[in-house]
């Protein structure tokens, strides 16, 4: 038996020699690329500029399409604190658009402008304080996504971030994903829109963090609605410590209405097969909003197939502050002082997640 497994096993080194590299490694240097918007974040310490690249293919074509990856071509010079990005993509910004704007000149980021030529190579200039501040360029992909044509789009950002050198270690970085906005409005019970909610109790969230020095980014402020793949890019892109969704919960519209009623409560949802699955983050979530607002906690939910959860790389939490349809939840959730409770609890958890996860590094 050995020697006639050693015969299968030489037959399959030979197919294995002989046959081509896989097609899919040679697309990436032919492929068509663009640049499809330009992101700037600007956090307490750290300024982000990051440049969206993507292409298309059409989903039979690519042998293996789960194995590709989309690596855009480009390169940066430096130059008297002046970072330089070129990328091999035609730019389908508007010319004369102001894409790439700057909310704030920090003390780190001076300046920041786009070639306005489209039909060149796409360039990007950044200058940069000399004092304080280091550069660092990192390639973060987003979850290849399958369109109604059967194409399927590969998105890759080059990360430009520019750090504050004078403090060290840096804060962690928190991104507070209020859910839902513009005209998604949620649930709608007992006269509450899930989207104001949402939006109060994670702007209360974010004054504590930033209040005990935590860089926090917000993925709205506003009553607008970023789609889901843009909220936990944002995450991803500023390599947070922890993505926070912060929601309410109801029961289907289509159970009977005394039936929605009845429950009452609060849960956590994360994701079992994400890179970091963030289930004690979930955990202690749960527990903290249960324990602060007095309320009955539901089993934590794993959802892989929510899209938040399944495109971020960091931890990711989508928390269910309370239940709208239950009158006695609904009228906590209506008044400030609670939505500030629910937004205490969630800093709380989330800060002792990060006492938890630094005890146990230093312990191995
Ligand atoms: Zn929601």
């Amino acid at each position: 038996m050995p020697v006639f497994i050693s015969y299968i096993t030489l037959f399959i080194a030979i197919l294995f020699l002989l046959s081509p590299v896989p097609a899919a490694a040679d697309l990436a240097e032919t492929l068509p690329a663009s640049i499809v918007a330009v992101k700037t974040f600007q956090l307490e310490h750290k300024d982000v500029v990051a440049v969206a690249v993507e292409t298309r293919l059409p989903a039979a074509s690519v042998p293996g399409p789960l194995a590709y990856t989309f690596e855009p071509q480009y390169h940066i010079t430096e130059k008297n604190n002046i970072l330089t990005l070129t990328v091999a993509a035609q730019s389908t910004l508007p010319a004369d658009s102001n894409a790439v704007t700057l909310v704030n000149f920090s003390p780190r980021l001076t300046r920041l402008a786009t070639n306005s030529d489209n039909n060149s190579d796409f360039i990007l200039t950044a200058a940069y304080s000399s004092r304080n501040t280091t550069a660092t360029v990192t390639t973060v992909k987003r979850k290849r996504v399958m369109q109604p044509d059967d194409t399927i789009i590969f998105r890759t950002y080059l990360v430009l971030t520019f750090s504050d050198t004078l403090t060290t270690p840096l804060p962690k970085t928190i991104v507070l994903d209020p859910g839902h906005g513009g005209t998604a409005l949620g649930a709608t019970s007992n006269y509450l829109l899930e989207k104001e909610l949402n939006l109060d109790i994670t702007l209360l969230s974010r004054d504590i963090f930033c209040q005990h020095g935590y860089d926090v980014y917000m993925t709205r402020t506003d009553d607008s609605n970023p789609s889901l793949l843009d909220r936990a890019d944002a995450a991803n892109i500023l390599q947070a410590d922890a993505f926070l969704a912060i929601h309410n919960n109801s029961m289907p519209t289509d159970m009977p209405d005394a039936a929605r009623k009845l429950y009452r409560g609060t849960t956590a949802l994360y994701n079992s097969s994400a890179p970091k699955p963030a289930k004690e983050l979930a955990t202690l979530l749960a527990n903290e909003l249960a324990g602060t607002l007095h309320l009955h906690q539901y089993p934590l939910q794993d959802r892989p197939g929510l899209v938040v959860l399944n495109s971020s790389w960091v931890p990711a939490v989508i928390v269910e502050v309370a239940m709208m349809p239950h009158p006695q939840d609904a009228k906590l959730l209506s008044q400030r002082i609670y939505r500030q409770q629910a937004a205490q609890a969630i800093f709380q958890a989330t800060d002792k997640y990060f006492s938890i996860t630094a005890l146990a590094a230093r312990r191995n």
